[in-house]
């Protein structure tokens, strides 16, 4: 069976994972959040690089973080979005800063990973509110997520 035009604009988008994002996923599909620290300056780096982008060291290290942080803006998505979301808008696209100092892009989960289709009031999302990490299977990729807590 062949798959139809309509079938692939219907699919989820997933990362595709390279040589300097690897770890990040693998890390992922063992439910850790993996973020690189240089260690040499002890930064935090993200996106994922393969020198430090402070003191230019090579060879950042993947460690393991909690992936706790907080609410550093949010957004609701609502049509028109990707066709494979139709039936999930609105939700939550929340930019977490991590307790380490990055941030990253996550959607707004409930306490056991799953989707929640919200515009986040009746959660009661806001800048600064705690959130804490959850992963969600995206068509087979488990993305890091945030529930708040
Ligand atoms: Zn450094």
């Amino acid at each position: 069976m062949t798959q139809g035009a309509d079938d692939r604009s219907r699919a989820f988008p997933v990362p595709v994972p390279d040589a300097d994002t690897q770890p990040f996923w693998d890390g992922c599909r063992g439910g850790e959040l993996r973020i690189q620290r240089c260690a040499s300056c002890g930064t935090w780096l993200w996106q994922p690089r393969p020198v430090c982008s402070s003191c230019q060291t090579p060879g950042p290290v993947w460690t393991a973080v909690s992936g706790d942080g907080f609410v550093a803006s949010w957004t609701v998505m609502r049509p028109p979005t990707l066709p494979a979301f139709a039936d999930r808008v609105p939700y939550v696209l929340l930019l977490v800063e991590l307790d380490v100092g990055v941030r990253l892009i996550g959607y707004l989960v409930d306490g056991d990973g799953r989707w929640l289709r919200s515009d986040g009031a009746a959660e009661g999302v806001e800048i600064g509110r705690r959130v804490a990490l959850r992963f969600h299977d995206q068509a087979g990729t488990p993305l890091p997520c945030w529930t708040l807590v």
